[in-house]
């Protein structure tokens, strides 16, 4: 079988991925960034060949990747991740200068830049993933950056259609009630004073962590309140 869930499971950072020289310039939100090699240096980014910028960066040959301080807006995400460049300047109001490449260098909400020469392109079906050497790169300030899991969990934020981690509403929706239906063990309740007991909280008056299940609990132990023995509780749907 193949769970998608699992998928959910690898971390990504999230980042904007820039390129272009003076005739075309253009950015993008992708995840999927990851460093290939130490020696040299040399860093990847999986992009849609649809993609307005991924046509810059096989044209120009460079690709600058910058992460995104922790606390950015939703707003400054979606000027980058759910518009194309093909219609407006996305860099217009944004903070930036050019880069060694010629390609700009975003300086607002970003923490660090890494600018990248590409070496070799893989064709990957709906995407195509640069490779490039590492030419420049530094830190803009001592700030968090924004983890794919902080913006899915705590932002609310989804992949767009054309992300290579996209995953439809219906199989989403599915992930989550299978992490929901993993987590919580069953609560059982006294028939007697109707004290429920709950595994997350155990009890403390009989020495029993929390966390301990309720069929883990001694088959002598009893209603904290009651005496009733566990044997007579019944489980709570
Ligand atoms: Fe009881």
């Amino acid at each position: 079988m193949i769970n998608p869930a699992s998928f959910f499971n690898v971390s990504y950072g999230l980042y904007i991925i820039t390129s272009g020289n003076k005739k075309s310039r253009n950015g993008f939100i992708a995840n999927s960034v990851f460093q290939v090699t130490a020696t040299p240096p040399q860093f990847a980014v999986c992009c849609n060949k649809e993609n307005y910028t991924a046509g810059i960066i096989k044209e120009t040959g460079v690709f600058i990747i910058s992460a995104l301080d922790k606390n950015v807006s939703s707003k400054f995400i979606g000027n980058f991740g759910y518009k194309t460049g093909s219609k407006l300047d996305k860099l217009k109001d944004v903070e930036h200068f050019t880069g060694k490449s010629g390609a700009p260098v975003i300086t607002e909400n970003i923490i660090s830049y890494i600018e990248c020469k590409v070496n070799q392109t893989v064709d990957a079906g709906t995407h195509l993933i640069f490779i490039g050497n590492v030419i420049q790169a530094d830190i803009l300030n001592n700030k968090k950056p924004l983890t794919y899991d902080y913006y899915r969990d705590v932002k609310k934020g989804i992949a767009p259609k054309n992300a290579p981690t996209f995953i439809d509403k219906k199989t989403l929706d599915a992930i989550k009630q299978q992490k929901a239906d993993k987590t919580p063990l069953p609560r059982f309740k006294c028939p007697v004073c109707g004290y429920i007991y709950e595994p997350e909280k155990g009890d403390a008056s009989s020495g029993i962590i929390p966390g301990t299940a309720f069929e883990n609990l001694p088959d002598d132990w009893k209603c904290p309140v009651c005496e009733t023995p566990k044997n007579d509780f019944f489980k709570l749907k």
